[in-house]
């Protein structure tokens, strides 16, 4: 068994207390992670802010090359780390193994972008320049459901602007982010990175710290409240991915069969512990039928297991907590519509559950009003698209959503009025190096991925010079 470690100042040091990690498939303890105290946060943030003023200073290129060599870091560890992380995670082998290439893909991406200065005005009068300086201490707070995309997303802008950085992974999934910073704390200078660990007891420390500068949050929008109001003290910066539930609106003109195993992986997917799941499914009262029944035929077929195990689709639920919840959605829903596929729970110890399907079910009950993340999808009947729009919008999250139709004019016209960060047509779940995301309404403040997303780890900066000096 791997004996991991905390990362603080370029060491790797034993927690000052331990922490059991379970696998999801068995429900059992498989690993001890190392749990920091509230003065290994102090150190960890020292660190931090004392390597900041060298790591700053040292040339783009330069921090550039790292982030390639991380890239190369993870592509050459892939498999191992994929196994790691399904093993405490619990999603198939395939997606982790996708997770880990994925963080590959973001840290390649950002090796090749600039922070040039732009000049906002180079007149008789004067020379206007913007300049994008790095904040400091950031800190990164990530959940578990994919736990090294999520802290990619945030570390790789980071690092590049200069900053540096204190890791918090979720407690659930504490191993492949140590495992992966141990594999990566030499190519950067002492202090640039740090991960701690916690027991949900260290993220209010980290969010109240006065030599943080910045949280980059990933996580329940009830969380992010606290952490909204915790940064406040100190007004620092923030970038806050948060919960979602996404609508996914199917018009009356799409070829069932299909789009149906495209809408299952965007359900299903990780168990449907994605933040950007379709979480509802509105579907046209013509299709609604064949919608149901080609789903509930994928739903029926799909191999649920160990994540570890060839052929597995549908892993565990992550931890007993979520397995709960979304049990008693589930319990709650087959009294309100009526499942047609799912609603079991294999024996064995796991946290597992069949895909679930839940049709003729409204608007107003639990599990298509709130954000269920988990494997149970509900279908919602309409008549009119534009009843679908308001039921869509009628939510305070505004993470993702979608439209499905043969005739991409009227989907667009919907998509514009959908109230999210991000709109699919005839797709729903795709994020890429380049492309942007953020939340709408509750789901969130500011954006990652993309070039948009170097803005949140830089502080504008602008230099006025004046050409004429008075007489
Ligand atoms: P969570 O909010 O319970 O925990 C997230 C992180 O916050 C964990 O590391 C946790 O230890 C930490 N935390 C707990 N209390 C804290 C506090 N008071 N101050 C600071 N940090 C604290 O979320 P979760 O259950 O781990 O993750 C699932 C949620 O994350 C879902 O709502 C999902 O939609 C959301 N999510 C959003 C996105 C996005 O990009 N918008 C992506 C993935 C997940």
């Amino acid at each position: 068994m791997n004996n991991y470690k905390l990362i603080i100042a370029g060491k790797a040091v034993e927690g000052a207390q331990t922490l059991d990690v379970i696998d999801p498939s068995t429900g059992l303890v498989f690993a001890t992670a190392p749990r920091a105290s509230k003065a290994q946060l102090d150190e960890a943030v020292a660190a931090a802010k004392s390597a900041f003023p060298s790591w700053s200073k040292t040339p783009l290129a330069d921090r550039q090359k790292v982030l390639l060599a991380i890239a190369g870091t993870l592509k050459a560890n892939a498999q191992e780390l994929a196994q790691l992380l399904t093993r405490e995670q619990g999603k198939p082998i395939a997606e982790t193994t996708g997770e880990i290439l994925g963080s590959a893909g973001l840290f390649g991406y950002f090796s090749t972008r600039n922070l040039p200065v732009s000049v906002l005005e180079d007149s008789d009068e004067r020379r206007v320049e913007a300049h994008r300086q790095p904040l400091g201490v950031i800190a990164t707070i990530i959940p578990w459901n994919v736990p090294l995309v999520l802290l990619t997303t945030k570390l790789a802008p980071a690092l590049l602007a200069g900053n540096t950085v204190v890791i918090k992974p979720a407690p659930s999934t504490p191993l492949t982010t140590l495992r992966f910073a141990e594999l990566i704390k030499d190519l950067l200078p002492p202090g640039v990175i740090n991960v701690i660990v916690d027991s949900n007891d260290l993220g209010a420390e980290l969010t109240s710290h006065p030599d943080v500068r910045k949280i980059a949050f990933t996580g329940s929008t009830a969380t992010g409240k606290r952490v909204l109001a915790s940064a406040a003290g100190t007004v620092k910066r923030v970038t806050m991915e948060l919960g979602g539930n996404d609508a996914a609106i199917v018009l009356a003109d799409v070829d069932p069969k299909a789009i149906a195993p495209q809408l299952f992986k965007a359900a299903f997917q990780n168990a449907g512990q994605i933040c950007m799941a379709i979480k509802r499914l509105y579907v046209h009262a013509d299709v609604y039928d064949d919608i149901a029944k080609e789903l509930s035929k994928l739903a029926d077929a799909a191999v649920v297991g160990s994540g570890l195990q060839p052929g597995t689709e549908i892993g565990p639920l992550q931890n007993r907590m979520q397995y709960e919840k979304v049990r008693e959605l589930i319990e709650e829903a087959r009294l309100q519509g009526r499942i047609v596929a799912g609603g079991t729970y294999p024996d064995g110890g796991g946290y597992f559950i069949r895909p679930t399907i839940v049709r003729d079910i409204t608007d107003g009950t639990r599990l298509v009003d709130e954000e269920q993340f988990g494997p149970v999808l509900p279908l919602i009947k309409f008549n009119d698209p534009q009843e679908a729009v308001s039921a869509a919008n009628a939510s305070l999250y505004g993470l993702g959503a979608s439209v499905w139709s043969s005739d991409i004019d009227s989907a667009y016209a919907l998509a514009n009025q959908l109230e999210a960060g991000t709109v699919w047509v005839n797709k729903h779940f795709e994020i890429a190096p380049n492309i942007p995301y953020g939340g709408a309404k509750q789901s969130g403040v500011g954006t990652e991925l993309g070039e948009h997303s170097l803005d949140e780890y830089t502080q504008l900066k602008v230099i006025n010079i004046a050409k004429r000096t008075s007489a």
